[in-house]
């Protein structure tokens, strides 16, 4: 006979420590909480698939796994829609005489389709006669937190007022309290003070069963996948995460005079953990000692801080205003007329454009699936305002080849780009990338890490406009600066 136990459905929260709804879960069903994954195939045909970041998530659900089976839990990870995974999961518990769970937990999502999603899921559980609750872990503040005033939906669409009330609401006991909620990560990642007996469900033999009606597809997917893995995938999961986020505490005096430099590693590298959940940012904020209190004093320190604040303003965006997934947050800008030449395209994603600073980015992209925020923001203003072509197009490129490619930020770094968005840099203010190479990489060491042909070519020559940088077999520029400027100030005031 087995006691009561719960199903925690996880997606973006990819951790045990601090995962709001896992321990919820825990608690009602007194540790008895099965893990389920499941995973979407409609999301696998996606044209933005990526294999390197289904790799890396992949290798995270691993570790999740191992973490839960070390308790004593598990990961039932299913090759199954969540909307026919449930039912069939209940049904074959009924037709053993084994209880429904107490409790369905998860997390919440805010992307317009996982929103869509979760509703139905309700809907299913309730059908089921089955109790669903969800809670709040991916943001330290949800969109429908951060108003700017009482009136529903009217959200903030430029970022320095969202930011003020964040931090506002950051300093108050109610975000105090949140970032300290997350300091059990400390302890976890000592491995102490854990919660090892927790699971006393007998799930793993239940799911041994012949007839279980589900096989695990963690070990398939990754064989499938393996072969189209094209670059190094780093080591995942929490405690990689956390490890890496103490490595960059040590650099945090620095990063706000480092941080654009993209040769020097002044950033923290941990968009990829935080874009699956295996770290969240409140834990992010709560070993960096920073927190809401002391922001306007930590001078420098707090650099950081506004970033997460940034990736929260663009979750906002993209929660009030779902159709920026498709669109310009601004109609104005809906139909400008793109030139989207083919071919300028291909040189870009190559990194074969003839512009030093923007192949370097292109080809650190493709070379290691990261690419720094600095080179993010002159690669897409070169792709939309030098070469005229759709940020859509840019925005699936960076999907398909990003590890941390999440909607909500990479829309909203297009769209800044782009001047489509909200709070845009403004259109005619269109990036010089050979001033922005001289300025963020003096010495050129950026660009000869990744492109090889210039690795003995002085600066000065890396940077400037119009030296002939064709002894190096390195190609001339595909346009010109000062005339595609013009160009583009031209298409964006017509
Ligand atoms: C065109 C473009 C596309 C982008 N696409 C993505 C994306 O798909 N996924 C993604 O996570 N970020 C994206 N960004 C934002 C930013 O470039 C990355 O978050 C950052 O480079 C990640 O490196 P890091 O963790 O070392 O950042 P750090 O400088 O260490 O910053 C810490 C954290 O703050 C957040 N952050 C930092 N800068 C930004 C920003 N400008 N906007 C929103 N959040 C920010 C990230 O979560 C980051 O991990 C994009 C930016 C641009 C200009």
């Amino acid at each position: 006979m087995i006691d009561d136990w719960g199903l925690h459905w996880f997606r973006r929260d990819l951790r045990v420590p601090g995962n709001k709804a896992l321990k919820e879960n825990w608690k009602q069903v007194q540790g008895r909480t099965l893990g389920i994954f499941c995973f979407d195939s409609k999301f696998l045909a996606r044209p933005d698939f990526s294999s390197n970041r289904f790799a890396f998530f992949l290798e995270t659900l691993k570790a999740l796994k191992a973490d839960l089976t070390e308790q004593g839990g598990d990961l039932l990870v299913v090759d199954c829609l969540p909307h026919e995974a449930f039912p069939k999961l209940f049904h074959y518990c009924r037709s053993k005489n084994i209880p429904l769970p107490k409790i369905v937990t998860w997390n919440r999502d805010y992307e317009p389709f996982a929103r869509e999603r979760d509703a139905t899921i309700k809907k299913v559980l309730k059908d089921e006669g089955v109790n669903s609750s969800d809670f709040r872990d991916h943001l330290i503040f949800e969109p429908h937190e951060i108003l700017k005033s009482a009136k529903q939906g009217d959200f903030y669409q430029v970022y320095s007022p969202f930011s003020r009330k964040w931090f506002d609401n950051l300093a108050s006991s109610e975000g105090v309290k949140r970032i300290k909620d997350q300091a059990t990560a400390k302890d976890y990642f000592a491995k102490k003070n854990r919660t090892s007996d927790l699971f006393k469900i007998k799930w793993i033999e239940i799911a041994k069963n012949r007839d279980f009606p589900f096989v695990d597809s963690l070990v398939r997917f990754s064989d499938l996948n393996s072969k189209n893995v094209t670059i190094e995938i780093p080591k995942a999961g929490f405690f990689a995460a956390y490890e890496q986020l103490l490595a960059f505490k040590k650099r945090l005096d620095a990063y706000k005079d480092k941080r654009d430099i993209p040769s020097v590693g002044g950033t923290s590298k941990l968009s990829i953990f935080l874009k699956n959940g295996s770290l969240s940012s409140a834990q992010v904020i709560d070993a960096l000692s920073l927190d809401g209190r002391n922001w306007k004093a930590a001078g420098g320190k707090n650099q950081f801080t506004k970033e997460i604040a940034w990736r929260e303003f663009y979750y906002s965006i993209l929660y009030h205003k779902p159709q920026v997934e498709k669109h310009s947050f601004n109609p104005k800008f809906e139909h400008l007329k793109w030139e989207n030449n083919k071919n300028h395209f291909e040189r870009w994603k190559e990194g074969a454009t003839g512009f030093p600073i923007v192949d370097a980015g292109m080809r650190q992209l493709l070379k290691t699936g990261w690419m720094h925020n600095r080179v993010r923001m002159i690669v897409a203003s070169f792709l939309t305002k030098h070469l005229l072509i759709d940020w859509r197009w840019g925005e699936n490129h960076f999907m398909k080849e990003l590890l941390d490619g999440d909607l909500a930020p990479n829309n909203g770094g297009w769209q800044w780009a782009a001047s489509t968005g909200c709070d845009p840099q403004p259109y005619f203010r269109v990036f010089n990338p050979w001033l922005q190479g001289a300025k963020f990489d003096p010495e050129g060491i950026y660009v000869k890490t990744f492109v090889s042909e210039l690795k003995d070519a002085p600066p000065e020559v890396i940077h400037d406009a119009d030296s002939d940088r064709s002894k190096w077999n390195y190609p001339r520029p595909i346009v010109d600066h000062s005339i595609q400027r013009d160009k583009a100030i031209r298409l964006y005031k017509s």
